[in-house]
């Protein structure tokens, strides 16, 4: 009796989240052994910086009253493969996913902020050189165009797609009026794996280059960090506020 009482209890669950209010996943990127870019000025490492970037904009999600709940995929300095990041997203059945890093550049001298959606297609040689900086070496099995292809043929995920770029367009237009100096490096394309799979519109944002040696001495300040917590949570309830707009079928 008790496997199919926890059957039952476990058939039951999803209904009942069901019914409650959007959820919100926020995933702070890398964390443990994969620390991300580092940050000579700030002196920190991408992970630190993500984790505290994603519990900033959950505050000011709670402070805008965004008509929706907020989880984070990790709470903590852990490792996490980029799949498992889609597979807690998609079992919690997230609303939309919003994947957070900050960026780096060879030559250091790079700044501002960008928003991505899943494409097969990198929108640019950037945009793809980045993306297979964030996807890294070994965490998965390497993604071939194709594959990610297939995935954006289905009709399910075409809708998803427009919902993604309409979720990026309404944070990376909020991050411009945050920092109306900053570089706006605009809503671009690239094969993301932390995107791939995911059964909710998803976005990843590039919040500032912790590299620059004027950006991140800007990204150090509260203030400015607080700025862009509060527009990527602005950008969300925008988003979340609009579902007509967004819902394409
Ligand atoms: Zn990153």
């Amino acid at each position: 009796m008790r496997p199919l009482l926890t059957l039952a209890l476990l058939c039951a669950l999803p209904s009942s989240s069901a019914a409650k209010s959007p959820l919100i996943v926020l995933d702070p990127g890398h964390g443990g052994t994969n620390r991300g870019a580092y940050g000579a000025t700030i002196g920190q490492h991408e992970k630190a910086l993500t984790l505290k970037l994603a519990r900033r904009i959950a505050f000011f999600l709670r402070e805008l009253k965004a008509p929706a709940r907020v989880r984070l995929t990790r709470n903590r300095d852990r490792y996490l493969t980029l799949a498992r990041r889609a597979t807690l997203a998609n079992s919690w059945s997230g609303t939309l996913f919003v994947s957070l890093h900050f960026n780096a550049s060879q030559s250091r001298t790079q700044s501002g902020f960008e928003t991505y959606v899943l494409n097969a297609k990198a929108s640019d040689r950037e945009a793809s050189r980045l993306a297979q900086l964030e996807n890294g070496t070994r965490e998965q099995q390497p993604r071939g165009r194709d594959a990610v292809g297939a995935i954006l043929a289905d009709l399910e995920q075409r809708a998803m797609y427009a919902r993604s770029r309409r979720l990026a367009k309404q944070v990376q237009g909020a991050l411009r009026q945050a920092r109306p100096k900053a570089a706006d490096r605009g809503v671009r394309e690239a094969p993301f794996d932390v995107l791939m799979g995911l059964k909710m519109p998803g976005v990843l944002v590039e919040a500032g280059f912790i590299d620059h040696p004027d950006e991140s001495r800007e990204l150090n300040q509260a203030t400015t960090f607080d700025a862009i917590a509060q527009a990527i949570a602005k950008g969300i309830t925008s988003y979340l506020r609009r579902p007509k707009k967004v819902a394409r079928r």
